[in-house]
Formats: C-alpha cells, structure tokens, sequence
C-alpha cells in the first residue's frame, strides 16, 4: 500500500490526483473505521489516517476530505488565531487546497476567490507572478506549497503584498528544510536532477531556514508561528498534527 501510494504521488501532479482519487478514498475509509484519530476539518473519525507522502508517513491523510497534517494544522490555527470564520473578508486563495474549497466557499462572512495558473479546481485563471486584480483587493491571501515551484518567488510575494489591503494578511507555506540557506539553480532543468537536488521533479528550489527571510524581501512582513507547540499533545495526536510546522504568517508591509 505504502509502495503504491509513493509512486502515485511521484509521478501524478497532486491537483490531479484530487480529482481522481476521491471514490477511491471513500471505499478504503470503510477499512479506517474508528474514532481514535478525528479530521478536524471535515470532522470525520477514524482509527487512523491513510500513510501519505514520498516516503510514506503513516497516519497522514483523511480519507473523506484529503486533508494533511498540515491542512489540519492551518485550519485549526484559523480557528483559535484569525477571525477568518467570523469577520467579514474578502479572500484569494492561490492553488487551493481541495480539502479547503468547498468549506471555505460556504462561510457566509467570505468573499472567497480561488486563482491558480492551471489547476481546474480554481476559479480564476492566474499567474501568481502577476496577480489579475487591483492593489489592495483583499484582506487574505493563502498561498501554500507554491513558491518552490514558481520562477521568482521574490516577485511572487511582492503580488501577494501588492493585493493584500492595509490591514491584511496571509499564509505563505512551502517545504522548508533544515538548511543554513535555499538551494536554487536556475540552471538544472533535468527534472530527475531536480529531485535530487530540490526534492521533488517540479521544484525549483529547496528552501532553508532563511525562508522567512528571504520572503520578506518581497516587503512582506512574515513571521515564523509556531502555533502547535502552543497545543496540549492529546489535541495534536487526535488530529494527528505535524508537531515541528512552522506557520508562516504574512503581514502587509
Ligand atoms: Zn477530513
């Protein structure tokens, strides 16, 4: 299972893969029945979560709504540190994350948009290095596990905190590893040599432990929020949480 599992997402785009692989999900969910582990983003319970990942992580993937550890993380960060549920927001969500669309569409207090350059679950056909809409249009951006693969990252951001309002802000999340610095060469092409150096056949660069850093040049105020460690370890082993992500949250600067 792990095996098979791998090399679907070695070699299918995850965008894709989505689509796809949603019945399927649905029927090994019967074999996940149980309530030892809980998706808090789509509030279904199993006795554990389905192994995802290159290297396969056990316990990672909800098999009714696709979302991660991270995915769930983020979600319960919006819910105990934004008032993304209840204020009133204009929202561009750049490469939506499909575990998110359909719940994040129906909360009345959004307008919510979705952009991305050519998956089909968005609704806005858009390069993130050149973002469609006015200077100060929203007052949220996501954009996660993106700019490892863009052309200019740098420039990428600086749309970001061009579209976002005064007061806005946002979650820029991508891999990051420990590195003392990114790893980016404009000139490997190859996507095997790609993977070896940057981790993944369509990355373009592997980011260190300057990823803030490096994101703020783009003006971008970007703090490194270490929310789950804030949270007791019953609630991390119920949602199965990734307990070193950083969250990386953006200001308007
Ligand atoms: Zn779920």
């Amino acid at each position: 299972m792990k095996s098979i599992i791998s090399f679907v997402i070695r070699y299918i785009p995850r965008k894709y893969l989505q689509l796809v692989s949603h019945f399927f999900l649905r029927v090994l969910a019967v074999f996940y029945k149980g309530k030892q582990v809980q998706c808090n983003v789509c509030d279904h319970q199993f006795r554990k979560f389905l192994p995802y990942g290159r290297k396969a992580r056990e316990n990672a993937l909800c098999p009714n709504c696709l979302a991660l550890e991270r995915h769930r993380l983020m979600w319960l960060f919006l819910q105990k540190e934004t008032p993304f549920f209840t204020k009133k927001l204009k929202v561009l969500h750049v490469a939506p994350e499909l575990c998110f669309i359909e719940r994040m569409k129906a909360l009345p207090n959004l307008e919510y948009i979705t952009g991305d350059i050519e998956s089909p679950l968005a609704s806005v056909k858009m390069d993130v290095h050149q973002i469609p809409f006015e200077d100060e249009s929203f007052d949220v951006v996501f954009c996660n596990h993106v700019m490892e693969h863009v052309d200019d990252d740098i420039r990428a951001c600086k749309e970001i905190n061009r579209v976002l309002k005064k007061d806005g802000w946002g979650i820029i999340q991508s891999p990051v590893y420990d590195l003392p610095e990114t790893i980016e060469d404009k000139t490997v092409t190859d996507p095997a040599e790609k993977e070896r150096l940057f981790g993944q056949r369509d990355h373009v660069r592997k980011y260190g432990n300057d990823y803030a850093v490096r994101l703020s040049l783009s003006g971008l105020k970007v703090q490194e929020n270490l929310f789950v460690k804030s949270l007791d370890l019953e609630t991390i082993k119920k949602y199965a949480l990734p307990d070193q992500e950083i969250i990386f949250y953006c200001e308007k600067g």
